[in-house]
């Protein structure tokens, strides 16, 4: 792991903000050397991986999952994820709260938004969050908390294009916030901002950063299908 890059952008971001170790695809030796330097809060993409690391690793380490999950997959991660980043639909946050019930368990979650130019990425938009939102179906759930929304940039060098996308979903959670959530302490998290735009998203209001390659250096995927 890159200790000096660690310390760097531990230093350059205020202490109100969260930064997550996202170590998919890297192996246990660099969770521990991140953790041996204080480092508790790490990301993952993949509901098996996530399940093995959490097996063999300290048990105060908080695992965030933040990829595309697949509802046959929220076993593997339900009794013991601190907080999902990626609820993309009505059906995956309900099968999320059959789970956690199941497991006596209140689980954390974020909405996930598409303001990306790129197709690619999963998300709500505002009109279909704000209709489940809005639904009974959802005032049902008892099992899942959600405490504010995720999203990712265009993989872009056009820095006005960053901004404008972390600024429009500071917007969301602004009024998310205003309309659904303004007596919820919880509803307060903006996860945005990577390796390469986490200084722009810290600008534009991000409190959770999710950083692997400056970190675990450049991921190598292999025949998995990313
Ligand atoms: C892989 C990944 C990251 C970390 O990306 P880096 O560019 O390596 O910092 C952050 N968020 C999500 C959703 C990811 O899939």
């Amino acid at each position: 792991m890159n200790v000096e890059a660690y310390h760097q952008i531990l230093n350059e971001i205020p202490a109100t903000v969260q930064l997550i170790a996202v170590s998919k695809t890297k192996p246990e030796s660099e969770v521990e050397a991140a953790y041996a330097l204080g480092q508790r809060h790490f990301g993952e993409n993949w509901a098996q991986e996530m399940k093995q690391k959490h097996a063999d690793l300290p048990k105060d380490i908080c695992w965030h999952f933040i990829g595309h999950l697949q509802t046959n997959k929220i076993k593997y991660i339900i009794s013991y994820v601190h907080l999902i980043h990626s609820i993309d639909s009505f059906k995956l946050l309900e099968e999320v709260n059959r789970q956690a019930a199941k497991n006596e368990r209140v689980v954390k979650c974020l909405l996930q938004f598409h303001v990306a130019s790129e197709e690619t990425k999963f998300g709500f938009s505002l009109d279909e969050c704000r209709q489940m939102l809005q639904s009974e179906e959802f005032r049902r759930l008892q099992n899942v908390e959600i405490c504010g929304v995720m999203g990712m940039a265009t993989n872009t060098d056009d820095e006005a294009l960053v901004h404008s996308e972390f600024r429009t979903l500071r917007d969301y959670f602004n009024c998310l916030k205003k309309d659904y959530f303004l007596d919820n302490e919880s509803f307060k998290e903006i996860s945005m901002g990577m390796t390469g735009d986490y200084k722009i998203a810290v600008e534009e209001g991000s409190t959770m950063i999710r950083v692997g390659s400056a970190l675990f250096g450049e991921r190598d995927y292999g025949t998995r299908n990313a």
